[in-house]
């Protein structure tokens, strides 16, 4: 248990002796490159666990998003559709596809993108929506479903903070043609880095799998046949792929992951009754239908009280706390964008204060009443 003294972390990983140990397991097993043993292992667990028939294991999210937009043909000239509420990563991605992202604003509610924002922005070039459950939440997913049939779009859902989420009783990673996960340190389950692209379409996975590892099928299934294959080259693929030694890491957080969802959900509900009567503050928004993985806490500060002085106050008192993530048409690389307010509006008000799954209850006070305090104090 932490003194008043010490600083607050705004968000650690849990990790510990079981991680060490299939880490030595590995070592001892000889295979640590990747797409081995491990991987294969894991990647058919992840498949389970997100209710897709196909996963494969990559080095992070960002490689996971650009394999599913080149496997799923995206092209110069093409507009994807993107949730502008999240880590630019979901834009890159599209850029380096070398298509435009179309940046739809987002609820002001959950922060993913608006289905009728979303409608609004096709275009004859459209050719897929790419949305973002933000902080974990997955967004409007039978609606964007909706738009991408009659429209005859596909869509993709970037589920990198999802893993353990659910929408309508199903599990994210599961709501779109392809999903993509991080294991990034700040995500629900964490190797230090890595991903994963799942799908229920083989054919989508195996192109994704070649492209992953040069363009070729990885060596661990080649090995495992009678014969000697000589691989050959029909694309430039990459190398994208997640280690074993980070899969064995990743075997043991998957175990791990309903108790690390419960610990963050204990969290945000004693959070939810610290902030319930706090003028100046919103708390977010877990709507009925879905379960939420808490990856982040996000609050939405009053405009007059000022984020940033709230934030800085409570740095200086041991809290750490940051903005939420990027209103991505703000975002210089992505040249001139139309205004979008909603998501303009909550990237200078949110602030996300300390989440994860090692906080005790008596840091989740210590956040409370030290928030309750800033924010009384400066109103
Ligand atoms: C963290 C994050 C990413 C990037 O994940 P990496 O594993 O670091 O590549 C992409 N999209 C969203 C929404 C994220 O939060």
């Amino acid at each position: 248990m932490s003194t008043s003294s010490e600083t607050i972390a705004l968000g650690q990983p849990t990790v510990g002796d079981e991680e060490l140990a299939a880490v030595a397991e590995v070592f001892r097993s000889g295979w640590l490159a990747g797409a081995g043993p491990t991987c294969r292992m894991f990647e058919e667990r992840f498949a389970a666990a997100t209710g897709t028939a196909h996963a494969l294991s990559t080095s992070n999210c960002g490689s996971a998003l650009y394999l599913g937009l080149r496997v799923l043909g995206v092209r110069p000239g093409d507009e994807v559709i993107v949730g502008d509420y999240t880590f630019p990563a979901t834009g890159h991605a599209v850029l380096q596809a070398g298509a435009t992202p179309v940046f739809a604003d987002v609820r002001p509610d959950i922060w993913s993108a608006d289905p009728a924002a979303v409608e609004a922005l096709i275009t004859p070039r459209t050719v897929g929506i790419l949305a973002v459950d933000v902080a974990g939440q997955p967004g409007d997913f039978d609606e964007y479903r909706a738009i991408a049939d009659k429209h005859g779009l596909w869509l993709f859902e970037d589920a990198a903070c999802a893993a353990g989420a659910t929408y309508r009783d199903r599990p994210a990673g599961s709501l779109a043609d392809l999903a993509a996960f991080s294991f990034h340190g700040r995500k629900g389950i964490t190797a230090g880095e890595g991903g994963a692209l799942v799908s229920d379409r083989e054919d989508l996975i195996e192109h994704a799998r070649k492209l992953h590892t040069y363009g070729i099928e990885p060596a661990f299934s080649r090995g495992t046949r009678g014969e000697l294959p000589i691989p050959v080259f029909h694309e430039a693929g990459y190398n994208f792929r997640l280690s074993d030694v980070q899969a064995a890491i990743m075997n043991v957080q998957l175990d791990r992951l309903p108790d690390l969802v419960a610990a963050r959900r204990s969290v945000a509900r004693r959070y939810h009754q610290a902030f319930a009567e706090l003028d100046g503050v919103r708390v977010p928004v877990e709507l009925p239908d879905r379960g939420h993985p808490w990856q982040a806490y996000i609050l939405t500060i009053a405009e007059e009280l000022g984020r940033d002085r709230v934030a800085l106050e409570l740095r200086e008192r041991g809290i750490q706390c940051n903005f939420g993530t990027y209103a991505s048409h703000l975002q210089p690389v992505y040249g001139e964008q139309r205004p979008l307010p909603v998501s303009a509006d909550i990237f200078r008000r949110h602030l996300a204060i300390p989440m994860h799954a090692n906080l005790t209850e008596h840091e989740v006070d210590r956040v409370g009443d030290t928030v309750r305090a800033v924010v009384t104090e400066l109103s």
